[in-house]
């Protein structure tokens, strides 16, 4: 067994226990690999290992990676800040992106795939802390945001996004992901026809499973599956 085929199967198992101590069906959570910096070697240990859903943050890192590993049929998923100029690469490529967060990226994104003859799965990044190095929109503005957003049909909404202020103390993060599940709830109740709220992308490495008791549909890990990468991020 490799040391990712290792890594994969202690984070499944700690994923799965985090859901049955919170109550939930281990399987309404659901592990988005970042490859990130990750060679296309590792990518390809954790598919032998069973995992066929990754996440990249950079457009131009990831088109390449993509195209070399293509007859895996692994799906993608877009994490990072996308510049409305790179939007054309997102379309058609990966089946969600979780880091949408602004409406003139979320118009372009539709029109592209409008365009395209498909529909983009997108989640809102919610900047919950309200720290200014943060991508994502503020809570205050979801709800205008959303209520534009659900007239465009080139783009899904299935839920929200957020990434809390970086804390080694995993529990330091739980407030951040409740906001995030609250703010989720209320918008719920809002009942913006067209869009879906079914999903929360919350929790990496250091605290998937906090967010996991928080209520996260999709953790996001990099470092605990790959072991750290040479990075400036
Ligand atoms: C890098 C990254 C992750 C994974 O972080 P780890 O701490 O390595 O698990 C998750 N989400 C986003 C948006 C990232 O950029």
């Amino acid at each position: 067994m490799t040391v990712i085929a290792e890594n994969l199967a202690s984070i499944e198992s700690r994923m799965a226990n985090a859901a049955r101590n919170a109550g939930r069906d281990p399987k309404a959570v659901r592990l988005v690999a970042v490859s990130k910096q990750v060679p296309i070697e590792k990518i390809e240990q954790a598919a032998q290992a069973g995992q066929n859903l990754f996440g990249e943050n950079k457009i131009q890192e990831a088109l390449p990676k993509i195209e070399s590993l293509d007859a895996r049929n692994l799906h993608w998923h877009f994490i990072g800040h996308a510049q409305k100029n790179k939007a054309k690469h997102i379309v058609g490529r990966f089946d969600r992106v979780h880091s949408v967060d602004s409406l003139p990226l979320a118009e372009t994104l539709h029109r592209l795939s409008v365009a395209r003859g498909v529909v983009t799965n997108i989640l809102i990044q919610v900047n919950v802390s309200g720290e200014k190095s943060k991508f994502g929109v503020a809570p205050k503005c979801l709800e205008a945001l959303l209520a534009q957003v659900s007239q465009w049909s080139g783009v899904s909404v299935q839920g929200l996004m957020t990434i809390p202020p970086y804390d080694p103390v995993p529990q330091n993060s739980r407030r951040y992901f409740s906001v995030l599940r609250e703010l989720r709830d209320r918008m719920v109740q809002v009942a913006i026809d067209h869009i879906g709220l079914s999903e929360l992308s919350m929790g990496m490495s250091n605290d998937f499973e906090v967010a996991i008791a928080e209520g996260a549909t999709w953790v996001r890990v990099g470092t605990a599956l790959f072991g750290p990468q040479d990075s400036t991020d």
